[in-house]
């Protein structure tokens, strides 16, 4: 690989390219009914789901404290937002989660216009890549199903090579298996630790996805992954 040119376009999986937020949901909406959660709870999917999600942010902000461990996030936030309801139940938790786990890397929903801007990208000729953070049997899934695959060169996922975003390790990586140097890459992703943080410390160059206004990025931030044809 000569020169300085950005050739080598690596993206981030989950809410950057494959819409976590909107697979989760649909996924939460079935088992809502399934279950009969209305009844149980007395109440609807809406009230039901604004609480499964502070409920699930305030467990991954005491596993990012270090104060619970991913086993226990997984195992009880369904019996956690249960309980805002006044119910219970920690076995049907854990059958809610089983199916939850299973259910939602086969959500095929992408970010608005990912295909599109995939296919514009790849008759300018860009090498694109994937780095997720992840398990590697859910991301394939994911991957596969919602048929990005075709689009990319190289796919690292970071539970394969005990590497996770922002360790700088994973990016070198990633240069390796491009054949690229940190002056070819650029990260894009949406989130700002391990994505542009990370990307940056490697040297790279970096674009937040981010819908916020007050992003912290001073580099390149974009709403919509359309705005990528602008820039490349
Ligand atoms: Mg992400």
């Amino acid at each position: 690989m000569g020169g300085d040119r950005l050739t080598h376009l690596f993206f981030d999986l989950d809410d950057t390219l494959w819409d976590f937020e909107k697979n989760s949901c649909a996924v939460l909406h079935e088992l809502f009914f399934e279950f009969d959660l209305s009844q149980k709870l007395q109440t609807d999917f809406d009230t039901f789901l604004a609480k499964y999600k502070t409920t699930n942010q305030q467990l991954w902000q005491k596993y990012y404290r270090k104060e619970i461990d991913k086993s226990f996030l997984r195992n009880h936030r369904f019996n956690e937002a249960f309980k805002q309801f006044n119910y219970d139940n920690y076995n049907e938790n854990l059958l809610v989660t089983e199916q939850y786990l299973t259910r939602s890397p086969h959500g095929t929903h992408l970010k608005n216009g990912c295909i599109e801007t995939l296919e514009y990208l790849k008759k300018q000729n860009y090498q694109l890549h994937i780095i997720t953070n992840g398990f590697k049997e859910a991301q394939r899934v994911k991957i596969d199903g919602s048929k990005l695959r075709p689009y990319f060169s190289h796919i690292i996922i970071s539970e394969e090579y005990n590497l996770t975003k922002p360790d700088e390790k994973i990016f070198r990586l990633a240069e390796t298996f491009a054949n690229a140097n940190k002056h070819n890459c650029v990260m894009i992703g949406d989130n700002f630790e391990s994505d542009i943080e990370g990307a940056v410390n490697a040297g790279w160059e970096a674009i937040h996805v981010s819908s916020e206004n007050n992003a912290p990025f001073q580099g390149k931030t974009i709403k919509n992954l359309t705005e990528l044809k602008q820039l490349f």
